[in-house]
């Protein structure tokens, strides 16, 4: 049987949106890395500590044909931000990937590999859950740094690296952001398949992601009933331009995917998830969310975090009627 039969066999369609979510401390390269990979000028991307990310964005875009939502996040784990405003990121970095990414990409810049960066696959892991390595790869910046040395060596010349590297099953890739070289994009994108293949074609996706989706859907179906009244409005001034026809049936089809789209893009910036206190996260998340916001306190932070996440989601839980719902991520 030929190679091609297998092709997509337990893997991703070209049809199917990859969700690519990139991770990694402020001015690694993450916006310019979600840039290369869109092709375009998506996300804002300067050397600038003004023009930092604040907010996670998402931008879509097909990239060989292939249909690819890239979610690019402020620094998840940099240490100077209240337990407050981490979380308020990560419950918007979730949600703007629900109901779950099919690639984390831990950027990381080509020269400087700190204690930090060697714990973010761990920060990863107690965020979004154990088996999130599973979906992990390391994607290195400044390739034009490389000059005449291969990643291959440069990896092997550092234990630290080549210990961060085996923790995501040795998945890692190089980008030069300085160039626009399609096909560092494409063998990302097959390296990202093949990694999807190894998951059996399926996503990353925890209680939280579900929660986070299940809120999007809510979200959705009120901002569409709101919407409606504009959408009759706009269907109504197109059956007097063209009439009844075969042409009004395709238009309207063409309108509510649209209204659909911008109520999805909405409802993934404001729903029931995002605005949660961390208290009622904990009582279905308590370990994750702990984590979480002991992630705001630092690697130490990170151990109390998880402990007091567990106690405050026991807590909760127990009094909760849906103790059932809680979450195994631990
Ligand atoms: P972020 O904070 O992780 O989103 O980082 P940015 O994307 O804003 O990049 C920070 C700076 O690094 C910008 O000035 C980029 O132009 C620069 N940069 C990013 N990737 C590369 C690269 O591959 N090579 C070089 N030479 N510069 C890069
Ligand atoms: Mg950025």
């Amino acid at each position: 049987m030929s190679g091609a039969y297998y092709k997509g066999f337990d893997g991703l369609s070209d049809s199917e949106e990859r969700r690519i979510v990139l991770v990694g401390k402020t001015g690694v390269g993450k916006s310019a890395a979600g840039n290369t990979i869109l092709g375009r000028e998506a996300f804002e991307s300067e050397l600038s500590p003004c023009s930092q990310t604040a907010e996670c964005h998402k931008a879509k875009g097909s990239v060989d044909s292939r249909r690819v939502a890239v979610i690019d996040t402020p620094g998840l784990f940099d240490t100077n931000f209240t337990q407050e405003e981490v979380l308020r990121r990560i419950k918007m970095c979730i949600s703007l990937s629900a109901p779950g990414p099919h690639a984390f990409l831990v950027v990381l810049q080509l020269g400087r590999f700190t204690q930090e960066e060697k714990d973010t696959i761990k920060m990863i892991q107690i965020t979004f859950g154990e088996e999130a390595a599973g979906y992990t790869m390391v994607l290195f910046t400044h390739g034009d740094q490389l000059r005449k040395q291969t990643i291959e060596g440069y990896v092997a010349e550092s234990p630290d690296l080549k210990a961060l590297i085996r923790t995501c099953y040795n998945r890692y890739h190089v980008f030069n952001n300085e160039v626009k070289d399609p096909d560092q994009v494409s063998q990302l994108l097959d390296k990202i398949d093949k990694m999807a293949m190894a998951n059996g074609g399926r996503y990353y996706t925890n209680e939280m992601f579900l929660k986070a989706e299940e809120a999007i859907q809510k979200e959705k179906v009120r901002l569409l009933k709101e919407m409606e009244e504009q959408r009759q409005k706009e269907l109504s001034a197109l059956r007097a331009k063209v009439g009844e026809g075969s042409t009004y049936r395709r238009e309207e089809r063409l309108v509510y995917k649209r209204y659909e789209t911008r109520a999805r893009k909405q409802a993934e910036r404001s729903n029931d998830f995002i605005a949660a206190p961390a208290i009622l996260l904990s009582a279905t998340c308590g370990a994750a969310v702990g984590g979480i916001i002991g992630i705001a306190g630092g690697p130490i932070g990170i151990a109390v975090g998880v402990a007091a996440g567990a106690a405050v989601g026991a807590a909760v839980g127990a009094l909760s009627v849906q103790i059932s719902e809680r979450c195994n991520v631990q």
